[in-house]
This record gives structure tokens, C-alpha cells and sequence, in this order.
């Protein structure tokens, strides 16, 4: 069986530390004891390490070797910010099919109680991301951007292959465009998912400027947080080497 892998709260370059819940879950429940061995993520990295001290607030660990860990995917999420709700659980699930970072986009059409409390909402969405990325064994932590205009993401994004999903495009699907790229060259994808009423023309005009091409799903028209899945689904099967 793999073993359970924790997230470090706080790390140094010989030294990781848990801390909160997940100190009081080690230390209470699985009373973790000096000298036992755990699989850590530390620094982006994972690696099997020591218990030195255990208390309910405070696990410390000596790191030792580092160890072998799959990639994630290298998919860039843009997503316009939507109903709490759905939108926290396709965050949690595209963590789980392995995106690399999502950046929360306040759209023109993303309603305005939604856009004022992004702000604050972030925190949440960064812990959510953190307990996926822990549950489905990832080795890293999607990174979760404070949530921007459009423009501000637009600017955000280095990724060569830039891919709008829209429901009104007919011909392009995402398979074929991710299938048009070098396979298994793993570069880099954005993907930006809609919000509830769609971008506006005004968008869709600053998404060209940058580049972004459209691509389709299919010919129903998904929930955003659908779309999110489904989408990294898609690279996921067509991107991941393994
Ligand atoms: N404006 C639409 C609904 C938007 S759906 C309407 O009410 O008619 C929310 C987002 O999901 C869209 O902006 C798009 O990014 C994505 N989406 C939904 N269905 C899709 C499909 N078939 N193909 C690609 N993207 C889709």
C-alpha cells in the first residue's frame, strides 16, 4: 500500500514540521513516537523522514533521503469565479486529476456578492487545494492565485498552448488541439473556464489579443465546474506519460 504522505506546514532544508490538525491527527491518533518514519512533502519535494519530537501541536521531522514522485499535470486553470459551492468542489477535484495552479478570475458576468468576497475567500480555496493534493497522494500543492480581473490573469499565464473552453465553438475539440501539440513533450497548458452567463464579447476580444484558442467539449452545454473536469480529464489522458 502507499503510504499516507504529509504536507510540511513550516520546512527547512534538513527539517519539516506539521502543525494544527494535522499535528494533533499524528501525534493523538496515530501517536507517532521519535524515531519513526513517515513520508513528508517538504520544499516541493518528498521525502521519508524522522520523527524527532511529537506533540499535539507541533510534529517536527529530520528530512532524509528525497524520493522518487510522479509530476503534476502542467495545466494552468483560469477559472471565473461562480457559485461557491460548485466552484470549491471542482477546485478540489481539479486537484485531485492533477492541474498545476488555478487562478480565480473575477469575470464581467461573475456575480457582484461573489466578486466582492472572493477576496476573502481565497484562504479557504488554498486549504481546500492543500487537503486534495494530501487525500489523492500528490507530492505538491496547486499553487491558488488571489482572485483577479481578467486582464491581470491574462498576464499571469506562461503557458505556451492557451485554450478557451466555449460552448459556441462547433469544430475545435480540446483532444484535437491537445493531439495538434508534440506528445508526450508534457508543455505547458492554460485552460480558462467560463463563468455561469459566459464571458462578454469584451473578453473574448481581450482572450484573442492573448492568444487563447477555442475548443469545445461537446455539444452540451456543461456547469463550469463540469467543464473544469472534464477538461483536465481530457489532459490528463492525453498528456500524462504514466
Ligand atoms: N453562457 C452559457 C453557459 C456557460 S457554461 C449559457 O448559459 O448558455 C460555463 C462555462 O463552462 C463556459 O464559459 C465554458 O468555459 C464551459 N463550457 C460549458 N459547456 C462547454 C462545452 N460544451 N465545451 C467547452 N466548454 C464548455
Amino acid at each position: 500500500m502507499t503510504r499516507r504522505r504529509w504536507i510540511a506546514d513550516t520546512w527547512t532544508e534538513t527539517s519539516a514540521s506539521l502543525q494544527g490538525e494535522q499535528a494533533a491527527h499524528l501525534a493523538r491518533v496515530l501517536r507517532a513516537q521519535p524515531g519513526q518514519i513517515f513520508d513528508v512533502v517538504a520544499n516541493g519535494f518528498l521525502h521519508r523522514a524522522e520523527v524527532l519530537s511529537a506533540t499535539e501541536s507541533e510534529v517536527v521531522f529530520a528530512l532524509k533521503e528525497q524520493l522518487e514522485t510522479e509530476a503534476s499535470l502542467r495545466v494552468h486553470l483560469l477559472m471565473a469565479v461562480f457559485k461557491f459551492d460548485h466552484m470549491e468542489w471542482g477546485i478540489e477535484k481539479a486537484t485531485e486529476l492533477g492541474a498545476a495552479r488555478v487562478t480565480p478570475v473575477i469575470a464581467r458576468r461573475t456575480e457582484k456578492h461573489l466578486a466582492q468576497a472572493a477576496a476573502r475567500r481565497v484562504e479557504r480555496w488554498r486549504r481546500i487545494v492543500r487537503e486534495a493534493a494530501q487525500q489523492s497522494r500528490r507530492s505538491d500543492v496547486p499553487a491558488v492565485d488571489d482572485p483577479a480581473p481578467l486582464k491581470t490573469a491574462l498576464g499571469m499565464v506562461s503557458a505556451e498552448r492557451r485554450l478557451l473552453l466555449a460552448e459556441t465553438e462547433q469544430e475545435n475539440s480540446l483532444r484535437n488541439e491537445l493531439a495538434r501539440g508534440p506528445l508526450g513533450e508534457n508543455l505547458p497548458v492554460a485552460l480558462a473556464i467560463g463563468p455561469e452567463g459566459g464571458w462578454t464579447a469584451e473578453e473574448m476580444a481581450l482572450f484573442s489579443q492573448s492568444g487563447w484558442k477555442h475548443v469545445t467539449l461537446g455539444p452540451r452545454i456543461l456547469r463550469a465546474e463540469t467543464a473544469a473536469i472534464a477538461a483536465l480529464a481530457v489532459c490528463a489522458a492525453m498528456l500524462q506519460d504514466s
